[in-house]
């Protein structure tokens, strides 16, 4: 039992911890875990937003930038299968306008956005080279792979307008389960 204990002693507040540990044996005790401090994951790169809403508080006719769990992005998935032709959401994090809303979903014309982020908007892996925070997106996803070829400013802003452009070309609409949503902003 102590042993059991002081294995998880890391996680579980202390106090609450340091009780059961004198608890005689049979006896019923409770050890609290304080909540985990989430890891920031918001596209911005700033610690999260208070404006972050979940997917079930999104409304018809309003814009948002929504990011969405990884299953969203599989077309093999049973649920893009069964309402988007076989068609996933091409990354990950994408914002736009809902048209249609139902109980359960919500119907989007989407684009991407290039936003400085600590995630990359394809894959939602995390990003630590400056350059794929700068556009957004891994050195896989984004074709950069964590080479800077850039040696002047200049080299640098003609690099970021072919990546907005490329990116500005791709467009999804289809329906996007709520439940699929990990959070989404409102954009006004
Ligand atoms: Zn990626």
């Amino acid at each position: 039992m102590e042993m059991l204990l002081k294995s998880i002693k890391r996680q579980a507040d202390e106090e609450s911890l340091h009780k059961a540990l004198q608890a005689k044996d049979g006896e019923e005790v409770c050890v609290t875990f304080p909540a985990e401090k989430k890891q920031n994951t918001m596209m911005s790169g700033s610690p999260e937003k208070p404006d972050h809403i979940s997917g079930a508080e999104l409304r018809n006719g309003r814009t948002y930038i929504v990011r969405v769990k990884k299953w969203m992005t599989e077309d093999k998935m049973d649920f893009n299968r069964s309402w988007n032709n076989g068609k996933g959401m091409p990354f990950r994090v994408m914002y736009g306008r809902v048209l249609k809303e139902t109980r359960g979903m919500v119907y989007m014309d989407l684009r991407v956005r290039r936003l400085r982020t600590d995630y990359c908007m394809k894959c939602g892996r995390l990003l630590t080279h400056p350059v794929s925070r700068l556009y957004g997106l891994g050195p896989e996803c984004g074709g950069h792979y964590h080479i800077n070829p850039f040696e002047t400013k200049e080299q640098l802003e003609e690099a970021i307008e072919r990546i907005d452009e490329t990116l500005g070309a791709i467009r999804w609409s289809g329906w996007i389960a709520k439940s699929g949503i990990e959070y989404a902003s409102e954009v006004k």
